[in-house]
């Protein structure tokens, strides 16, 4: 499990916590009240909350609130978020002066702010760029190496060119920076071998040479380069030529790979994952568990309370496994209302608990329609590698474990090859749902 995000509350004059604390604790988070605006600077200092949320009703009590998140902003805090009863265009103002960075009035709902402080994360779960350095100069690329690893960036040097395509399903780069005159393979005929397979067609390749000629540039580059540096380049420079690229290139990633109602894989990005994590974990000879989740009688929720509010339910499941998984863990949008979570590193001992707490969260958390709440429960189906020993048999062991846990009543979660583990709450396992 990860760490529970902590969140401090700021509210002078008392009432919201509870409500806060109400929206935000299914979500994982854990919420620290304090009323005293001076307190602010010493709690965030020991507590080092993820977010500061502070409550401003218009009185003068705000005053003091707005001075410490001046304080705040001025130290580089957490981010800011407003609840105010003022929802006029000045009292914005103001707020954003003081350095806040988002601001809510009410009435609350629990999705919307917990989407809203998520947004609001700073770099928390930013990877380091992937780079991979594809040089048989073994001194070049140790110099390219320091340089892009001082930056931060994750960094593969591969002195055989020929050895890239074995290697770039694995590391994933996000970005290949290459020679272009090497002894067994000139560059472009690389970087066209590259572009001849389908999921690395769209990985920026820059070129590296002590070429200054334009001619050959360009036509280096219409073979499948994104940039020509030469190999004089300062390191500032090639720094930035670098992160521009592989920024852009993850962003493009993004949207081609995410599903965009949930944020999360989508079904083939999952599988992809799933294949590449499955490799390393066997490699180096530690389990991974696969878990299949299928919403209990969704059909029946979309029938009842209308799809959008379906379509918040899957918003807040998807919400609730990013917060409770670690962030190796690897989650998608499987289907419809189907997910996959690949947990590297975790037997389906370990998991199962993991997952059930996850059942329980979620079962208890209130969903909201037009009218008032409900409750939705989910089933799943765990398999673990080495016991199925490819992607396609854990998918099928997990998902044979998913059916076994929706025939024997939903709401519980089903190892492959094992008795059914704990259902909550036979009560209403006839439905899968209880209006409040
Ligand atoms: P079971 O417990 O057996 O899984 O029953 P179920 O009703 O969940 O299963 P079924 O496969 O019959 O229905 C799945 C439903 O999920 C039907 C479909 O309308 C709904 N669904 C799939 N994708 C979405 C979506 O993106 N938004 C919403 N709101 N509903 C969706
Ligand atoms: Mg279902
Ligand atoms: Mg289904």
């Amino acid at each position: 499990m990860s760490d529970e995000p902590s969140l401090i509350l700021l509210d002078p004059l008392g009432g919201v916590a509870d409500e806060i604390d109400g929206l935000l604790r299914p979500f994982g988070y854990r919420v620290t009240a304090i009323a005293d605006a001076t307190a602010l600077g010493a709690c965030v200092g020991r507590d080092s909350p993820s977010h500061v949320i502070v409550r401003l009703r218009g009185g003068k009590e705000d005053g003091a609130v707005l001075d410490a998140v001046r304080d705040l902003a001025a130290a580089s805090g957490p981010a800011v978020t407003v609840i105010a009863d003022d929802a006029s265009m000045r009292a914005r103002i103001e707020a954003v002066r003081a350095g806040v960075e988002a601001y809510l009035t009410p009435p609350l709902d629990a999705l919307g702010l917990v989407e809203r402080l998520e947004s609001l994360k700073r770099g928390v779960r930013a990877d380091p760029y992937r780079v991979m350095i594809v040089d048989d100069d073994v001194t070049m690329a140790k110099y390219y190496d320091a340089v892009l690893r001082a930056a931060g960036m994750q960094v593969m040097v591969l002195n055989d060119p020929m050895k890239v395509i074995r290697y770039l399903a694995d590391f994933r780069p996000e970005l290949i920076l290459m020679d272009h005159y090497m002894p067994e393979i000139q560059g472009r005929e690389l970087a066209a071998v590259i572009r001849q397979e389908a999921a690395f067609d769209s990985i920026p390749i820059v070129f590296l040479s002590a070429e200054d000629d334009a001619t050959i540039q360009q036509r280096v580059m219409g073979i499948g380069g994104d940039d020509f540096l030469t190999k004089s380049i300062r390191a500032d420079n090639l720094v930035s030529a670098v992160a521009n690229r592989a920024r852009r290139f993850r962003a493009l990633r993004a949207t081609m790979l995410r599903d965009s109602l949930t944020g999360l894989l989508n079904h083939t990005a999952m599988k992809e994952r799933l294949a590449a994590d499955l490799a390393r974990m066997k490699r180096t000879d530690r389990p991974l568990t696969l878990c299949i989740l299928d919403l209990d009688h969704f059909k029946l929720v979309n029938d009842t309370y209308g799809h959008p509010a379906g379509d918040r339910v899957l918003r807040a499941l998807a919400h609730l496994l990013k917060q409770r998984l670690r962030v190796s863990d690897v989650i998608g949008r499987y289907g419809g209302e189907e997910f996959a979570i690949a947990l590297p590193d975790t037997s389906v001992e370990q998991a199962l608990p993991v997952l059930d707490e996850i059942r329980v969260a979620f079962a208890e958390m209130p969903q909201h329609h037009e009218g008032g709440t409900f409750h939705v429960t989910f089933s799943a189906g765990l398999a673990a590698f080495p016991r199925s020993e490819d992607s396609a048999r854990l998918t099928d062991a997990a998902d044979r474990a998913l059916y076994r846990a929706k025939a024997a009543g939903r709401d519980r979660v089903v190892p492959a090859g094992a008795v059914e583990y704990g259902s909550r709450d036979a009560m209403h396992d006839h439905d899968g749902m209880r209006a409040l």
